[in-house]
C-alpha cells in the first residue's frame, strides 16, 4: 500500500528495489492490459504502489493506454505467440531485475454457436490466446520468482469455469483447464514461495458483454434487452460486477495481506446461480 500524502510505499510494506532505483511493492506484469478488466487492475496495481507493466496484441489500443499511463510499461505482444512472450518478460526483467506478480488477464470470448457447427479455427484461437498464453508467461516468469523466493500468479477465469456453458464451448473449455492448470500450479510452486489463485469474474459491465449478448441474441432470434435480462436474472444480486471489483480483487491477491492465499478458485460475480436458465 502507499501512503496517500506522499506517494511511497508505507512503513512496514516490503519496499523493493528494482533496477530503475524507484522504489515499490514491486514489479507486476498483466497481460491483455490495454482495455477492460486489465486496464482497471494495471491501474489498480500502480495505485496500490506496484510498478506495473502490461501488454496487449492490438497496437492501438497500446498506444491510447501509453498515452493515457504514462507511469505503466506497455508493449505490443501477442500472447498465443511463445516468442513474443519470451522476448516481453526478458525486455522487463532487463529494465526491472524482477517479476513479483504476474495476471493472466488476456482472454477472447471466442464464437456463440452449437458445437456441431463450431469452427475449428475459433475453437484453436480460443484455447490458444485463453489458455496457452498464460502457459507461455508462467514458463517465463516462474525462473525469476523461484530465485526471489517469492511470487503470485493470478489466473482470470471467468465464471464459465463453474457451470457448463451452452453454446460457448470453446470459452469455457479454455477457463475450466485455466483452473487446472492453478490448482496445479500451487501444489507445484507453494514449496518454493509462489502462490497461484484464479479470479472468476462474473459478467462485467462493458462493451465486451454488449457484445456476448448481441451474439447471443443474434444466434437466438432474440432481442438483445430480453438476453440482458436473463443474463442478470442469473445473478443473485441482479447486476453485473464492474471491473473495479475484479480489480480490488487481484489487488488483494497481490498484496502481503493474502501472503497464506493460494489455490484458491474466487469468484467475483454477486453469485452466478445458473449460466444455463432456459431462454
Ligand atoms: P476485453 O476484450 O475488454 O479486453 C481484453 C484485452 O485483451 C484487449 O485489450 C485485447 O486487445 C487483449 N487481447 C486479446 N487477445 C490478446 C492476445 N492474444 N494477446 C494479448 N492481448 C490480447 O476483455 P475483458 O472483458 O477485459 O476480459 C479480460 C479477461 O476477463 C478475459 O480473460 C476474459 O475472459 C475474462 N472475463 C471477462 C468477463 C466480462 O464480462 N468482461 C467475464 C468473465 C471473465
Amino acid at each position: 500500500m502507499v501512503d496517500i500524502m506522499s506517494g511511497k510505499p508505507t512503513a512496514g510494506a516490503d519496499e523493493r528495489e528494482d533496477r530503475t532505483g524507484q522504489p515499490s511493492q514491486g514489479v507486476a506484469v498483466i497481460t491483455g492490459a490495454a482495455s477492460g478488466i486489465g486496464k482497471a487492475i494495471a491501474e489498480k496495481m500502480l495505485a496500490d504502489g506496484w510498478h506495473v507493466h502490461i501488454c496487449d496484441a492490438n497496437p492501438q489500443a497500446v498506444e491510447a493506454f501509453n498515452a493515457a499511463n504514462p507511469k505503466i510499461g506497455a508493449s505490443h505482444a501477442d500472447v498465443s505467440d511463445p516468442d513474443q512472450v519470451a522476448a516481453l518478460v526478458a525486455d522487463v526483467m532487463a529494465k526491472h531485475g524482477r517479476i513479483d506478480i504476474l495476471i493472466n488477464n488476456a482472454g477472447i470470448s471466442g464464437m456463440t454457436a452449437p458445437v456441431e457447427t463450431f469452427d475449428q479455427e475459433d475453437w484453436r484461437r480460443t484455447i490458444d490466446i485463453n489458455i496457452n498464453g498464460s502457459f507461455y508467461f508462467v514458463r517465463e516468469v516462474v525462473p525469476a520468482m523461484k530465485k526471489a523466493g517469492k511470487g503470485a500468479i493470478i489466473n482470470i477465469a471467468s465464471t464459465a469455469a463453474l457451470f457448463g456453458y451452452p453454446q460457448r464451448t470453446a470459452y469455457a473449455t479454455s477457463k475450466w483447464a485455466m483452473l487446472g492448470f492453478t490448482k496445479t500450479l500451487a501444489m507445484e510452486l507453494g514449496p518454493q514461495g509462489i502462490r497461484v489463485n484464479a479470479v472468476c469474474p462474473g459478467s462485467v459491465e462493458g462493451p465486451r458483454i454488449d457484445g456476448v449478448i448481441q451474439r447471443d441474441a443474434a444466434q437466438r432470434g432474440r432481442d438483445a434487452a430480453d438476453i440482458r435480462r436473463v443474463y442478470e436474472s442469473q445473478v443473485s444480486m441482479r447486476k453485473f460486477v464492474r471491473a473495479e471489483d475484479i480489480a480490488n480483487m487481484c489487488a488483494f491477491l497481490a498484496s502481503d495481506a493474502a501472503a497464506m492465499v493460494s489455490g484458491q478458485i474466487i469468484a467475483v460475480d454477486g453469485h452466478t446461480e445458473s449460466l444455463s436458465n432456459p431462454l
